[in-house]
């Protein structure tokens, strides 16, 4: 279920590989996993917009050296290793780049959004449907661009901008709604089997629409049967 809360390591298990870091091309299962954070101090500047239906990712840096060397955010972010393979960066950009070609489909993208550390939040599937190489004033990064879709199967179709649609609701109105609620269903104060809903599914993902609730006090829908 999106919107959903879990720690690091149900996430980890959940998509069968540890994720240790932000960018994962095509995990098993054949889609691909981008880790993301907004919170101040966050290493990336991350971006949801669009009511949370648009994602804005940015690439990843080098590795930090081991012993001296160039702060990683210093130099440009790496579309190669030195050796020639495709970082993640690559693979991200040279799929997007065939999407928005028309060549493939849009890679599938599960996003994970970090509230704050040991607590995370599942967005749902997006599609990778852009990207491109900028200037950031210091050097040159990545910025993948990303459109949530509607449920999870394969060739699920973009959210709808109608009233209704399946809102992605930012993070930042989560941790606040966690907050509020005490990190417990808002109608039985259960701490597990957490996501979030919206009260009124028409109107925005402000916190006064958003709550904390358990699985038995929403079941939501199936997102697997579409
Ligand atoms: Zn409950």
């Amino acid at each position: 279920m999106p919107d959903r809360i879990l720690s690091h390591s149900e996430m980890c298990l959940r998509e069968g590989i540890p994720l240790r870091r932000g960018m994962n091309f095509r995990v098993r299962g054949g889609h691909s996993v981008l880790l993301m954070s907004v919170r101040p101090g966050a290493p990336y500047r991350d971006e949801l917009s669009g009511d949370g239906t648009v994602l804005r990712y940015e690439g990843h840096d080098a590795p930090r050296p081991r012993t001296g060397g160039l702060d990683p955010k210093t130099v440009d972010q790496p579309l190669q290793t030195p050796n020639g393979q495709p970082t993640q960066n690559g693979l991200f950009f040279g799929a997007a780049l065939a999407a928005r070609a028309g060549d493939a489909p849009p890679e599938r993208v599960r996003v994970y959004e970090k509230l704050r550390p040991g607590l995370w939040t599942d967005h749902g599937v997006f599609h990778l449907v852009d990207a491109a190489q900028e200037h950031d004033g210091t050097r040159h990064v990545f910025v993948f661009r990303l459109e949530a879709v509607q449920g999870e199967a394969e060739g699920a179709v973009p959210v709808p901008a109608h009233p209704g649609s399946r809102r992605v609701i930012p993070g930042g109105v989560k941790l606040a709604v966690w907050n509020r609620d005490g990190g417990g269903c808002a109608e039985c104060g259960a701490d597990e089997d957490l996501h979030f809903a919206l009260l009124r599914p028409s109107a925005g993902a402000t916190p006064e629409n958003v709550r904390l609730l358990c699985t038995r006090h929403d079941p939501g829908e199936d997102d697997r049967s579409g």
